[in-house]
């Protein structure tokens, strides 16, 4: 399926949550759930019953537009989660938070998810050293994520040594003054503060 490129908040409508997908907006009152956080559309208004399976696929949605992925990537990623050890609900979020993209927007280098993913597309972003361009790369422990030597003078980024810590997981951490942050350890799933239901996608992706 296409990529999605509408209106941002709609989705947030129509999941009925806040996914924080445009940055210091959503923590304002410029955000559209506090104005108006019904389903977009006609009937968006309207109460629907809801079967198990609707619940099922919305946790989904949610949590692939949460991440910003389309549906071939995240099922990519509950493969992947099933066949390791472990549970599989955790498992997936661990790797869908271990996304380089998701790091650098974790670490307040990118406001959203989005914007990381741009920072990291334009080859701004450093792993150990060396150019990562794929915001899908699977961060591990130890590994030193920086913004790039030769991009540090960008205005964007003279701003963001200004700026204070952002609250950021403990598996992380990132210095604003040296542009450079690190992986301490990978996450567990306690340590992840998503509102996702991953049993739910389990669940839907198991039938
Ligand atoms: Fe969602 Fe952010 Fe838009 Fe609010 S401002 S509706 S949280 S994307």
């Amino acid at each position: 399926m296409a990529k999605y490129t509408g209106p941002a908040c709609r989705l947030c409508r129509r999941e009925g949550t806040k996914l924080m997908l445009k940055g210091a907006r959503c923590s304002s009152d410029k955000c559209a759930m506090e104005r108006r956080a019904s389903a977009p559309g006609q009937h968006g208004a309207a109460k629907k019953k809801t079967s198990g399976y609707a619940i099922q696929l919305r946790e989904k949605q949610k949590a692939k537009r949460i991440y910003g992925l389309c549906e071939k990537q995240f099922r990519g990623y509950f493969d992947k989660a099933e066949n390791m050890r472990g549970i599989t609900g955790d498992n997936m979020l661990i790797l869908l938070e271990r996304r380089l993209d998701n790091v650098v927007y974790r670490m307040g280098i990118g406001v959203s998810r989005d914007q990381a993913r741009q920072l990291v597309n334009h080859s701004t972003i450093t792993v150990n050293g060396k150019t990562v361009n794929i915001p899908s790369y699977l961060v591990k422990k130890g590994d030193v994520i920086a913004v790039k030597e030769t991009k540090v003078d960008k205005t964007f980024f003279k701003a963001l040594k200004e700026e204070k810590k952002v609250i950021m997981p403990a598996w992380l951490d990132f210095d604003n003054a040296t542009l450079t942050g690190k992986v301490l350890e990978l996450p567990v799933r306690s340590e992840i503060d998503q509102k996702i239901e991953e049993h739910l996608i389990v669940e839907l992706y198991s039938k």
